[in-house]
């Protein structure tokens, strides 16, 4: 079997494929032109207003795999309950998974939180100055290190996510499609990465990366590019749509979940409809600790989607996890019914509305409760069904 550079060698697609590749813009036109372009346009995000290397890796960690509209809002609350990363490093996981409830992918959470515990430890509470070092702690890859050392800390490093890859194909005429199939995923990283680093400024290291990673979200677009409105369209090679690489295709799942809430037991003195909400309990499960997904996360008990339509129907909602699109029906149980549920996969709890914050919930459970308006900040009593008699 021939190996990539073999086929490259021998193929007369990549022969004319390979002719471009050297060619690219000039590193100081391209410069001045992205920079101009960025300084006058950059979005106004919260994370761009501060230099604290803690505040950018952050940001940094919640924009993996997540859009910024989605960030925003959990990036402020994050930064309230941790502002520091020894405030973070002496907080509880739960009270970290909790804060981050509705962004998804906790192991992003549970890292962030093991780093700064050891960066409080042994690095007397501040994060390292260089991407190398940067590396060594749990969760910090190549790219996050390299936005860090860039932003926080001016090191002249490029960083490479999917957005800027994309940029630099396209500046250099280099298809994603053959890219794939000629060189293979290893040498493609590794030309694009050398690419992007002739391409950095190195006297605004932190200002370029972020400018790169600004065109490839706000023009050069995945599936429809804005060549016209490009600040580098005259130094790009291909100005316009370019093939690429098939979508990864999603999954559907019908799912069900049971929502039970009960009154308090005796009415409790409080001073407003809001606080009496707020004492209403609601059943919750906690997933296993051993589930690939989500460990040790709450949620509504599970249901089976194929077996409850004696039951009130409450809502439908859609909610995607990674390649996965489930359809979710949530049903009302009676709390005389709750001992009809099917018995679930981890331990079942109470959980008054007022403590919901507090807990590490899954994306959908908070995504429900909040459409439900059974989390704290209501004053309504959510769903009318529920409440019959007191356990
Ligand atoms: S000209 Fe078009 S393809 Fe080239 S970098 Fe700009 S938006 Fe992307």
């Amino acid at each position: 079997m021939l190996n990539a550079s073999q086929l490259i060698k021998s193929n007369p697609t990549a022969d004319r494929y390979n002719a471009n590749m050297t060619l690219g813009p000039e590193p100081r036109q391209f410069r001045k032109s992205l920079l101009a372009w960025f300084d006058e346009n950059a979005r106004d995000l919260p994370w761009r207003r501060t230099t604290d290397p803690y505040a950018i890796w952050v940001s940094e960690i919640m924009l993996q795999q997540t859009r910024v509209a989605a960030v925003i809002e959990h990036y402020h609350r994050f930064m309230e309950r941790f502002p520091t990363l020894t405030a973070l490093a002496a907080s509880e996981e739960d009270a970290v998974l909790a804060c981050w409830s509705g962004l998804g992918y906790y192991r992003r959470a549970r890292m962030l939180h093991k780093a700064a515990k050891l960066a409080a430890a042994e690095m007397e509470g501040k994060l390292p100055d260089s991407s190398v070092a940067l590396r060594k702690l749990p969760g910090i890859g190549e790219y996050t290190s390299a936005a860090i050392a860039s932003i926080g800390f001016g090191e002249a490093i490029a960083c490479v996510d999917g957005n800027v890859e994309r940029v630099v194909m396209r500046l250099h005429g280099w298809s994603e499609v053959d890219e794939l199939a000629i060189r293979g995923p290893r040498a493609s990283a590794a030309r694009i990465r050398d690419a992007a680093l002739t391409l950095l400024d190195p006297l605004r290291p932190g200002d370029f990366n972020q400018g790169m990673m600004e065109l490839g979200a706000t023009i050069c677009l995945p599936r429809n590019p804005l060549c016209l409105q490009c600040p580098v369209q005259h130094l790009c090679l291909t100005r316009g749509e370019h093939a690429i690489a098939e979508r990864t295709r999603m999954r559907s799942r019908k799912a069900a979940y049971a929502f039970v809430r009960r009154e308090p037991k005796a009415k409790p003195r409080v001073r407003s409809l809001r606080a009496l909400a707020e004492e209403a309990e609601i059943l919750l499960e906690q997933r296993p600790a051993g589930a690939s997904l989500m460990p040790g996360m709450w949620e509504l008990p599970e249901i089976d989607p194929e077996t409850n339509e004696q039951e009130t129907r409450l809502m439908d909602v859609r909610h995607s996890i990674t390649v996965t699109n489930y359809y979710v029906t949530i049903y009302g149980f009676e709390t005389e019914r709750e001992g009809s549920l099917p018995s679930g996969a981890g331990a079942r709890r109470w959980v008054k509305v007022r403590e919901l914050h507090e807990l590490p919930l899954t994306g959908l459970a908070r995504k429900v409760l909040k459409r439900l308006k059974a989390l704290p900040g209501y004053t309504g009593a959510g769903p009318v069904i529920l409440v019959k008699h007191q356990l």
